[in-house]
């Protein structure tokens, strides 16, 4: 019994990390879906970082919450267990998950513009806003994708292929408004997998769904696991 799961900002909301969406989702008076992008950052790399320098310091800040939690638990107790996850946050990581599938990349890394190098870079606030490369000087970017970027191919290739394998499909927290990642329920769907929702609100996979559990991330994923043990007994 293969159980994927695919998660999104909302499962880190409890954890005070802001969501792009939905009522608590801004930054300021700028919008997130207007700053993740290469457009601005070519035209303020200076804003763009002061940005996810304030996000650096607030996930730095943050802890792993209970639905976090709830999904290292069942990774150690089904055998064939896979986590994707379009969040940036290593929020999953740091509450034990393993086997991650990191589709939007990690906040925590750096990427050179000027020698491709890319490297870990774990200090927030950050010394100097933009960025140098420590190794050539050059400016540095974030490690993510941004809007109207292409996802890392390796990662996207897994994920398709769990998304088509999986008996159990799980979606967590997430609009699924932003492609590729929200094609992934509809894959698993169309192969057959039970799919189950938890999101306080209504999504476009709600329709799709076997169960949809309209809950918060930490309240919904202790229910979707007892469907999950329903299904796997
Ligand atoms: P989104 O902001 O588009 O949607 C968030 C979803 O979470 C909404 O459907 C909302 O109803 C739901 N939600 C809100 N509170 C919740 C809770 N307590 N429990 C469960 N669900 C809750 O997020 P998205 O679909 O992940 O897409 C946005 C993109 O932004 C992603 O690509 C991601 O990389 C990025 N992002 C990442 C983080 C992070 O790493 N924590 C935070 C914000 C945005
Ligand atoms: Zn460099």
């Amino acid at each position: 019994m293969k159980v994927v799961v695919l998660t999104g900002a909302g499962i880190s909301a409890e954890s005070g990390i802001p969501t792009f969406r939905g009522k608590d989702g801004l930054w300021n008076k700028y919008d997130p879906t207007q700053l993740a992008t290469p457009e601005a950052f070519n035209k303020d790399p200076k804003l763009v970082w002061e940005w996810y320098d304030w996000r650096r310091q607030l996930i730095a800040k943050a802890q792993p919450n209970e639905g976090h939690r709830i999904l290292a638990q069942m990774e150690n107790s089904i055998k064939d267990f896979w986590l994707i996850t379009q969040n940036v946050d290593g929020l999953h990581q740091r509450a034990g998950s393993k086997k991650v599938i990191e589709l939007h990349g990690n906040i925590w890394k750096v990427r050179c513009l000027k020698c491709r190098e890319e490297y870990f870079e774990y200090k927030a606030p950050l010394e100097e806003i933009p960025p140098k490369c420590k190794y050539c000087g050059g400016l540095l970017r974030p490690g993510v994708v941004w809007f109207g970027e292409s996802l890392p191919t390796d990662a996207l290739e897994k994920a398709f292929k769990l998304s088509e394998e999986a008996d159990i499909f799980l979606v967590v927290g997430t609009s699924a408004q932003v492609y590729p990642a929200a094609e992934l329920p509809f894959i698993a769907k169309r192969s057959g997998a039970k799919l189950i929702e938890v999101n306080p609100e209504e999504t476009p996979v709600t329709p799709y769904c076997d169960v949809s559990l309209r809950e918060s991330a930490s309240t919904g994923l202790k229910k979707a696991w007892e469907e999950i043990r329903k299904y796997t007994a």
